[in-house]
């Protein structure tokens, strides 16, 4: 039987007593004949506390040493987990994700990894123990400073690991027992997918699904490595994210899921002249900032006036500095005004079935007039349409869209065992 790689996020290592349920969960698949890796986020909340310690010595911490300290939270849950795996009468050896060959780029809280020599664990597998690795983490390969992934960094270092190693599956232990077609929290008779194709489960990571990392999806996709998210309290099958050809025909539906995401600040530039480089310098200003713009609207100009409005979608937490970077731009590019707005939810529509199905626009628009919700924005893919509504109404348009396409159970199946859907 092969590899194994199994990651278990901080809901499910929160404190000794998981710890040791997830010990004999590992020793279980050991004893079942795989060889098995393990990648473990940190303890419960331990990542957020590192963060808020960090803040209380210095306003501004720098990257390097905050990557420094945010990696020891990894750290503590694979020494432990080994010795609970230990006491149980199997040999564990943790790594850290240098130890584990994690060789990622030099942007400190956003690295990239770019390749993985896992040597180290090929050999502990190779000598019987399990080994255990800390997710979120690498080493740069020019400045060999210690580097993190981003927060929910593991899932990717996990995807990246059963690559390297050739795994069989990639599991990703969590606190529900799979991706669902809507957030339960929000649509209690949320039920759940038995299998995603890699595009749908991008499209609903990139509008807001939090079960799974942007990243460890693209990469996936990329090197071909079955995922299967559940839970780590019950034994239930979970969600499989697969290739599109393998979800047959039969089983996809046209509408998988519904995402949503109360992230994003849509910004307007009001009264920009309508001519050639307009949209360019604003666009460049905002590049420069370093900011990842979504969707983008311009309406056409009219006619008296020449002039035109611009909006966009952007993360919340770039306002501020989007919009400095505008307003210096006021003088060359002569716009009249800028708006803010960050009262603004998005909530998508994903599924490759509508790809061969008319009308599926049609419906979910006037399933979102018929309760009352107004769009402002839209956006498609081929397998996603995308409205900007308002913040308060996200809850209705999620209900109503789920409904329309008739995603929901008779009765409430979802349960949430710890909590974080982490
Ligand atoms: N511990 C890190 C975080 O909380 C990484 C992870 O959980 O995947 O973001
Ligand atoms: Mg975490």
């Amino acid at each position: 039987m092969g590899i194994v790689v199994q990651k278990y996020g901080g809901s499910s290592v929160a404190d000794a007593t998981s710890v040791k349920r997830v010990a004999q969960r590992i020793v279980a698949t050991k004893k079942a004949g795989h060889d098995v890796v393990v990648v473990v986020s940190a303890m419960g909340d331990t990542t957020d506390d590192l963060i808020e310690l960090a803040n209380e010595v210095a306003p501004l911490p720098t990257a390097r040493e905050l990557d420094m300290l945010l990696t020891a939270g990894e750290r503590i849950s694979m020494a432990v987990l080994a010795m609970a795996i230990g006491s149980l009468g199997h040999e564990a050896r943790s790594f850290t994700g240098s130890q584990a060959g994690v060789i990622t780029d030099a942007a400190h809280g956003r690295a990239k990894i770019i390749d993985v020599t896992p040597g180290r664990i090929e050999s502990a597998l190779a000598e019987g123990a399990i080994a255990i690795v800390a997710g979120f983490q690498g080493v740069s390969q020019t400045t060999k400073d210690i580097t993190t992934l981003g927060r929910g960094g593991s899932d990717t270092t996990a995807v990246a690991l059963a690559a390297a190693l050739g795994a069989e599956v990639c599991e990703i232990y969590t606190d529900v027992d799979g991706i669902f077609t809507a957030d339960p929290r929000i649509v209690p008779t949320a039920r759940q997918i038995p299998k995603l194709s890699y595009e749908e489960m991008l499209e609903m990571a990139a509008n807001g699904a939090k079960i799974l990392h942007l990243r460890c999806v693209e990469y996936a996709r990329r090197n071909d490595i079955p995922i299967h998210v559940r839970s780590s309290f019950s034994d239930k099958p979970g969600t499989w994210v697969v290739r599109t050809e393998d979800v047959d025909t039969m089983e996809q539906a046209i509408i998988s899921g519904v995402a949503h995401d109360r992230s994003e600040a849509k910004i307007t530039v009001v009264g920009v002249p309508d001519k050639v480089g307009f949209a360019a310098s604003i666009f460049n200003a905002l590049a420069e900032a370093q900011i990842n713009i979504d969707m983008v609207v311009q309406n056409v100009s009219a006619a008296a006036t020449a002039l035109t409005d611009i909006s966009f979608t952007l993360p919340r937490t770039d306002g501020q500095t989007a919009m400095t970077a505008l307003a210096r731009l006021q003088d060359t590019v002569g716009y009249e005004r800028l708006q803010y707005d960050d009262s603004v939810g998005k909530v998508s529509i994903v599924g490759a079935g509508m790809r061969s199905e008319p009308g599926i626009t049609a419906r979910f628009f006037q399933a979102l007039a018929d309760v009352g919700v107004n769009i402002e924005m839209i956006s498609t893919s081929e397998i996603r349409i995308s409205v900007v509504v308002a913040e308060a109404l996200v809850d209705a348009a999620v209900n109503a869209a789920h409904a329309e396409f008739e995603l929901g159970n008779d009765e409430v199946e979802a349960v949430v065992y710890g909590g974080t859907g982490r």
